[in-house]
C-alpha cells in the first residue's frame, strides 16, 4: 500500500486497507508471490479508476488444527468496471477487455492470468465481480497457517479505553480508522468535519489523543489543530496528522507550525503498526513499543567460509550489480555476474 500511495495520490484516489481483527499478524507463505498478486490487483484497480477509491479488505477464519486459517483478500475499486460478457475471459493470458484498452492504458493482459495461477498454486481461488461504470472487486482466498507472535501486553495497557478523536471527511478512512482504533482497545469518537470536532471539544468532551486528516474541504487538519490548541490552551491534546504523499498541502509541512502542533505526522495509508506506535508514544508510552525493532545485525564476514557457495548474480543494472557484489563480498563471497555488460531486454 505504501508503495502505491504516490500513484493513488496522483490520480486523486483514496487508498485504504481494512484488516479484520481475526487476521493473524503473521502467516506462513510466499511473501514475494503474495505481494505480486496484491500489487497486480491494486495497480489494476488504480489504473482503471478515475474517481473515488480503492480499498483492500482482508478477512480470516480459523479452519483447522495448528493455526490453519482461510484468508480472504478483496481489492475493490470504484472504476470503469468490466462488462459481464467479458468477465469469463479476464483470467486468460493476453486478454484485455477490448483492444482500445491497450491503446489507452497499456499493459500486456498477462497480470491477471499470472495472479490467478499463483493463487491456485497456493491452493486458493480467485474471483471477480464487476459492474460497468460502478467498479470491480477482485478477490482471492487461500489457506495458510498463522505464524507465532509475541503478545504485546504493554501496548494494550497503554491504549486500553483511551478516548481518540478521529476527524476525516472520507467515509472509508473514517471506517478503517475507527475499526483499527477499537481493535487496539481504544475508545474511538469519530466525526466527519472539523466543525463537529470543535463542537465536541468546546462541550468539554474528554479526549486523550486526536487523529486529524490533513486534506479536508474548508478547514484542513493543520488549521483544525490550531483551533483545537486555542480552544484548549491549558490542557494539551496530543495530535497526529495524516497527510497524503505529494499533496499540495504537504509541501512545506516541515517549515510551518505543523511540527509544533503534531506529535506525529504520518502519510496515508498509515501503516497500522506505525499508527499504533505513534498513538502509544503520545499516550505516554515508550516510542519503541509496538514498532518492530529494525536493529541491523552486523554482516557475518565468515559466512563464505562456513557456507561456501558459487553465486551467479543476474542483474543488468550497473549500480545494483555493484551494490550486490559489495554486499556479497562482505559476507565472504565472490560472485560471477551475468550479463557482464548492461544490456536491455525489450518485452512485448
Ligand atoms: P494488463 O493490465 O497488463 O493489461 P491484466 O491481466 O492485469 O493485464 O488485466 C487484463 C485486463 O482486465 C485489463 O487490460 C483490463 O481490461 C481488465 N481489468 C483488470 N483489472 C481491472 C479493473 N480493476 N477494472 C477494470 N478493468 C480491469
Amino acid at each position: 500500500m505504501e508503495l502505491l500511495a504516490c500513484k493513488a495520490r496522483d490520480g486523486n484516489l483514496e487508498l485504504a486497507a481494512l484488516i479484520d481483527p481475526g487476521v493473524p499478524r503473521r502467516i506462513v507463505g510466499d511473501v514475494t508471490r503474495l505481494r505480486q498478486v496484491l500489487m497486480n490487483l491494486l495497480s489494476n484497480a488504480l489504473k482503471f479508476t478515475h474517481e473515488g477509491e480503492v480499498t483492500v479488505r482482508i478477512e480470516a477464519e480459523p479452519c483447522g488444527e495448528g493455526g490453519l486459517h482461510e484468508i480472504r483478500i478483496a481489492v475493490r475499486d470504484t472504476g470503469i468496471g468490466i462488462p459481464a460478457e467479458r468477465l469469463g475471459r479476464l483470467f486468460k493470458a493476453f486478454s484485455q477487455v477490448d483492444s482500445s484498452t491497450t491503446r489507452r492504458y497499456g499493459g500486456s493482459g498477462l497480470g491477471l492470468a499470472i495472479s490467478k495461477r499463483l493463487v491456485e498454486l497456493m491452493g486458493g481461488t480467485m474471483a471477480v465481480e464487476s459492474e460497468v461504470g460502478r467498479g470491480s472487486t477482485f478477490s482471492f482466498s487461500f489457506q495458510t497457517r498463522a505464524g507465532t507472535e509475541a503478545a504485546e501486553p504493554e501496548l494494550q495497557r497503554i491504549l486500553a479505553g483511551k478516548h481518540v478523536l478521529i476527524v476525516d471527511d472520507n467515509e472509508t478512512n473514517r471506517f478503517v480508522l475507527t475499526r483499527q482504533a477499537s481493535n487496539w482497545g481504544l475508545d474511538p469518537r469519530t466525526v466527519a468535519t472539523p466543525a463537529q470536532a470543535l463542537t465536541r471539544i468546546e462541550a468539554k468532551e474528554h479526549f486523550d489523543v486526536a487523529i486529524l486528516d490533513l486534506c479536508m474541504p474548508e478547514v484542513d487538519g493543520i488549521e483544525l489543530a490550531r483551533q483545537i490548541r486555542k480552544t484548549r490552551p491549558g490542557r494539551r491534546l496530543p495530535m497526529i496528522l495524516l497527510s497524503s504523499v505529494g499533496a499540495e498541502e504537504t509541501r512545506g509541512l516541515a517549515e510551518g507550525d505543523a511540527p509544533a502542533l503534531f506529535g506525529a505526522i504520518l502519510t496515508k495509508p498509515a501503516h497500522p503498526d506505525r499508527l499504533r506506535a505513534a498513538l502509544a508514544q503520545l499516550l505516554g508510552g515508550d516510542a519503541s513499543v509496538g514498532r518492530e525493532r529494525a536493529e541491523s545485525k552486523p554482516i557475518d564476514s565468515s559466512l563464505g567460509q562456513r557456507l561456501p557457495m558459487r553465486i551467479l548474480l543476474a542483474e543488468d543494472n550497473h549500480i545494483n550489480q555493484k551494490v550486490a557484489l559489495k554486499m556479497l563480498e562482505r559476507m565472504g563471497y565472490i560472485a560471477d555476474v551475468a550479463p557482464p555488460t548492461a544490456r536491455r531486454r525489450s518485452w512485448p
